[in-house]
Formats: C-alpha cells, structure tokens, sequence
C-alpha cells in the first residue's frame, strides 16, 4: 500500500520535468536551449552515476547534454583554460563541475572561474551572494530541492518555522537563505549546536543536511511536522550488505511525522530536475543579458 506520509521524490521530478519540457519545446523555434556541458575530471565510477541521472533528466527536459571527461591529470590552468572557452561559446547554455575532482584540481578556483550566468549549480560565490538579495533563480541545486520537496507538502512557507540542521556552504546555508527569501523562520543548527532536539523538536519542517546515519529519531520531530532529509550515507547491515540511508531513522519518523522524504528516491531525483530547472533560467538569463544575439 502506498504510504502517504512518504513524499515521492521521482513523482515531484516528473512533475518538474514536464513543465521544463514545455518551456524548452517553445523557446525551440526561436531562441534554442544550447547545450548543457558536464565536466568530470578523471574517470571516476561513483561520479559516472550522477552523470547518467544528469543525462536521463536532461533528455526529459528536452536540453542537449554534453558529458566531457577531462583526463586526470589535466593542470589547474588547462582546466581554467577551457572552461573559460565554454563561457565564450554561445551554444554553451550552462556548465557542470562534477566533484569530488583529483587532489591536485583546487575545485573551488575552478567554480569560480564559471561564469554566473552559466553556472547551473549555483556554486559561484556570486551565485550564492545572489541568493543572499533573495535572487534565488541559480540557487544550489540540493538545497533549492529541498525547498521544492517542502513546498510540495502544501504547507505554507511564509512563516512557517523550520530548523535547518547542517551549516555547509552547498547545502545548509543555501537552504537557510531560501527559506527566508520565501518567509519563513529559520534556526540553523550544526555541530556545535548545544541541545539540537530542543530545536528540532517545536519546528513545523526540519530538514537535515549531515551525513550521520540515523541522527535523527522519532522523540527530535514535533507530530505531523515535514521532514526533509538530504543525508547519504552508506551503511553496512549485519549480513555484510551495503545500503545507502539518510541522516533520519525514516521507519520510526515516518510514525509522528506529517511528511518525509525517502533516501534514496527523494531529495536526489529532484536535485537532478533543479539542475534543468536552473539550466533554463541560465538560458533565459543570457537572452536577457543579450549574449545570445545574432
Ligand atoms: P558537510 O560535511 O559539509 O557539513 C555537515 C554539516 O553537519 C556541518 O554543518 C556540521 O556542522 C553539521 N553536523 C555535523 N555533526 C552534527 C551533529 N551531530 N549535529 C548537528 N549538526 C552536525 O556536508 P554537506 O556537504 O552539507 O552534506 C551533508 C549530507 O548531505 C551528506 O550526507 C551528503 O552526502 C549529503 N548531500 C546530498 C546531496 C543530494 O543531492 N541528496 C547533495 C549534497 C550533499
């Protein structure tokens, strides 16, 4: 039997999808969507994964996607070098830095060196300054789906109170701007928080970004509250098997909780449609800027 407390995060995907579809087919005849550019530095297996996700979400959306595989031992200035010349190509529409890279890359240089309005992760600091004066249209993609799997409850933002838990630059401070710029009270947590179930514990959404397998349990969530949880973790069960698994104990929340999303097949399907999502805006955002004129 369907249990309804359990948010689907492929159903919020395909609704995402779709919708993108439709704005991509009508910009076709006019204006095209141009390619969407992945960068994997090094063949890497666990990377691979992401990249196909990527690439199936991409055809859905109906936007070209160009995976390129860099070699391992490319230097830090051919890597700028071209990622510059993709800032020049005008059939370039976004551009995608997958990590982790090799230990030699400083990955962080290399995000800068993307330009704001190509960058579909978000991850510039312009980008997350942007989202700072609540221009949110290129906001980190995991944390924008976190906000999209909230927003799917129903419940309303403005106002509501959510404890935010995990403070990165990627995920748990991007989610905390978010949220504001739609009207809610955020209290972020993180590790050095002093009793974070008392936080936890009166918020209406918690949404967890850690990575400790089962850090949240059923006594830390007021009743009916939504739980989002971001966290992957690999775990090994008794019987020497591996499974993937969130920061929540999803089987006992899921009995006092209103709404949770599963790990897998809840936050990730829907980061994969944000990445479009932000696609498109970078697209419409270089029409604007009139770089896509002939
Ligand atoms: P990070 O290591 O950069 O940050 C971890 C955060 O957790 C920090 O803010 C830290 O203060 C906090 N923390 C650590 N222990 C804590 C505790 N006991 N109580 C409260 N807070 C604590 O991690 P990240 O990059 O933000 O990723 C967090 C998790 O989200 C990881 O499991 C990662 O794999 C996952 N993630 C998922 C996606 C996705 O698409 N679903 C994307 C990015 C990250």
């Amino acid at each position: 039997m369907k249990d309804h407390r359990l948010i689907n995060g492929k159903e919020v995907q395909q609704r995402l999808l779709t919708g993108l579809r439709a704005e991509v087919d009508a910009l076709a005849a006019t204006c095209p969507v141009g390619r969407l550019v992945s960068i994997s530095i090094g063949p890497s297996p666990e990377v691979a994964v992401y990249v196909r996700g990527q690439a199936r979400g991409a055809v859905a959306a109906g936007i070209p996607f160009d995976e390129q595989v860099w070699p391992a031992d490319i230097s830090q200035e051919e890597a700028k070098r071209r990622i510059v010349a993709l800032n020049d190509s005008r059939d370039v529409a976004g551009i995608i830095l997958q990590r982790p890279v090799p230990a030699h890359i400083h990955v962080r240089s290399l995000q800068s060196a993307i330009h704001p309005l190509k960058d579909v992760e978000g991850m510039n600091p312009a980008s997350i300054g942007n989202i700072v004066y609540n221009d949110v249209a290129l906001a980190p993609c995991t944390a924008a789906a976190a906000v999209e799997l909230l927003r799917s409850t129903g419940l309303e933002l403005k106002g509501l109170e959510v404890v935010m838990i995990g403070h990165s630059e990627i995920v748990g401070k991007p989610v905390a701007f978010l949220l504001m710029a739609e009207g809610a009270t955020v209290t972020v947590c993180h590790h050095m928080t002093r009793n974070l179930a008392m936080h936890s514990r009166r918020a209406d959404a918690v949404v967890v970004a850690v990575g400790k397998a089962h850090l949240i349990g059923a006594d830390m969530i007021k009743p009916g509250a939504a739980v989002i949880d971001i966290g992957i973790n690999q775990v090994t069960d008794a019987d020497g098997k591996t499974r993937i698994t969130g920061d929540v104990d999803t089987e006992a929340v899921k009995e006092v909780a209103g709404w949770i999303t599963p790990v897998p097949g809840g936050v990730g399907p829907v980061t994969v449609a944000i990445l479009m999502r932000n696609a498109l805006a970078a697209h419409r955002r270089q029409m604007a800027a009139g770089w896509l004129d002939h």
